[in-house]
């Protein structure tokens, strides 16, 4: 065995020990960090013949490094949509590494990680509240995930035209229909070969909103003439956390042949809230859903689920089929997560999700729900209070759309309120306005962050 290897081997105990009081001293000052730096320059040491030991790493990257890691784990980072990592799901993601696990199959491999990851959905679906006519897996991210249901709606649209698409490639180009999908949802439809911009853009409703018009859509729909399409909805669009009508959709699903995808990557979790779930009303109707898991369901980076209905599971296969080796029998019987999603080997990534949900339950993440709510809406009643600033969207769930009373004023202010260390927010524009985007999904946030911050605001603004 190499000298290092054996050496780092043998002192294996005090360096996860210096590991741990360096982990704990980071999450129990994650508060103070900065929420952004400056980036240092980009100059790469040379890496040397001899490697160093792990110790002598460690403190090369704790000079180099560590000073400059921001808190965007921490309370008052509300940039784009940034979960943090509870307890729990630290330690589930600690033994994820420690145990390294590969869920390949669930039946006659003993491979008990499968089994884990099957869990982990099924509870997912109690405290999503949706129907266990849902399988699913995880996935790094909500893009992952939007990719993994289109690519089976894409197989589900070739079916219906006789052609298999997974076998013979994209040949027509599909219908598919959507308002304010993610960037993501955009960048999987190219992956896909459907195309980017082969979207057929559903009008928005009037006024402030995002979300779908159904008159409108039903107007399209009918154009389309009985083809087979996909239809991408919203459950939480970025800019101001619209939601489409999910029950009226699912009665046109009665009516019309497509296939219904949600993305539902944070908003979904308006499901464990106890005041908002009425703006997921209908969603266990759709054929796909996407959560995102290191978002709202605060556990470490890298976690999100696909979920699709079991009835699809055939065009599932179909599409992400890893053999046709004819001993593996039938692959549907024979649950095999490699051939139901992207990824052949991954690692045991459902672990600090069982963890966290189990260790906090329903009414724990009811409780992080709401309070992120509650948070948005103190800072909302702030904004709609001082005249300074202007709300461009009412906060429907736990982001704030606003801008400053002269919009272009807004670049020059977040600049400023960021440069503070303290908060950092996501610049945006909604409607030609200029603007800023603050997102609660963390489960530390306390309603003193918020006042903190409002102090900061009053602080900068002219
Ligand atoms: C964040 C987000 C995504 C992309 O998620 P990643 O985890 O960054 O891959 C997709 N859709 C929505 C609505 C999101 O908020």
């Amino acid at each position: 065995m190499n000298k290092q290897l054996a050496n780092d081997l043998s002192q294996l105990d005090s360096l996860l020990n210096t590991i741990k009081e360096q982990g704990l001293d980071f999450l129990s000052t994650v508060n103070e960090r900065p929420t952004s730096i400056d980036p240092p320059s980009a100059k790469h040491e040379v890496l040397p013949e001899n490697g160093i030991g792990a110790l002598e790493v460690l403190k090369a990257f704790n000079n180099k490094f560590e000073p400059l890691i921001v808190g965007s784990s921490g309370p008052r980072y509300w940039g784009y949509v940034i979960g943090g990592a509870t307890p729990a799901s630290v330690i589930g993601d600690w033994l994820t590494t420690i145990y390294d696990q590969c869920p390949f199959v669930t039946k006659g491999h003993g491979d008990l990680s499968a089994i884990i990851e099957q869990e982990t959905i099924a509870q997912l679906l109690e405290l999503f509240e949706l129907p266990n006519d849902f399988t699913g897996g995880f996935v790094t991210g909500a893009t992952l995930s939007n990719f993994t249901c289109l690519a089976t709606a894409r197989q589900w649209v070739g079916t219906q035209n006789g052609e298999d698409i997974a076998k013979k490639g994209v040949q027509n180009t599909i219908p598919i229909l959507s308002a304010s999908p993610h960037s993501s949802v955009v960048k999987s439809l190219s992956l896909l070969g459907l195309g980017s911009t082969n979207i057929i853009a559903v009008q928005t409703m009037e006024g402030d909103r995002e979300a779908i018009d159904i008159s409108a859509l039903k107007r399209q729909i009918e154009a389309l003439n009985g083809q087979p399409f996909i239809l991408i909805s919203s459950a939480g669009t970025v800019n101001t956390v619209d939601f489409d009508d999910f029950e009226a959709i699912a009665q046109l699903k009665q009516q019309h042949n497509f296939w219904w995808h949600i993305d539902a990557a944070f908003g979904g979790f308006a499901a464990c809230s106890s005041s908002h779930k009425q703006l997921i009303k209908g969603w266990e109707n759709a054929d796909s859903i996407t959560l995102d898991c290191h978002k709202w369901l605060n556990v470490p980076y890298e976690s999100a689920v696909f979920l699709v209905k079991k009835a699809h599971q055939r065009l599932q296969v179909e599409t992400f089929q890893n053999s046709n080796a004819p001993y593996l029998g039938d692959q549907v019987e024979n649950f095999n997560f490699i051939n139901f999603l992207p990824e052949n080997s991954r690692r045991l990534k459902a672990l600090p999700a069982w963890f966290s949900i189990n260790a906090y339950g329903k009414s724990g993440y009811r409780d992080i729900v709401d309070n992120c709510i509650a948070m948005a809406n103190r800072l909302g009643d702030f904004i709609v209070a001082d005249h300074r600033f202007e709300l461009l969207a009412p906060v429907r769930l736990n982001t704030v759309c606003f801008t400053l009373s002269n919009p272009d004023d807004s670049a020059a202010f977040l600049n400023q309120l960021n440069a503070t260390g303290k908060v950092f927010m996501s610049p945006t524009v909604f409607q030609g306005k200029k603007g800023i985007r603050a997102a609660f999904v963390n489960w530390r946030t306390t309603s003193q962050d918020v006042d903190l911050v409002i102090e900061l605001m009053k602080g900068i603004v002219q």
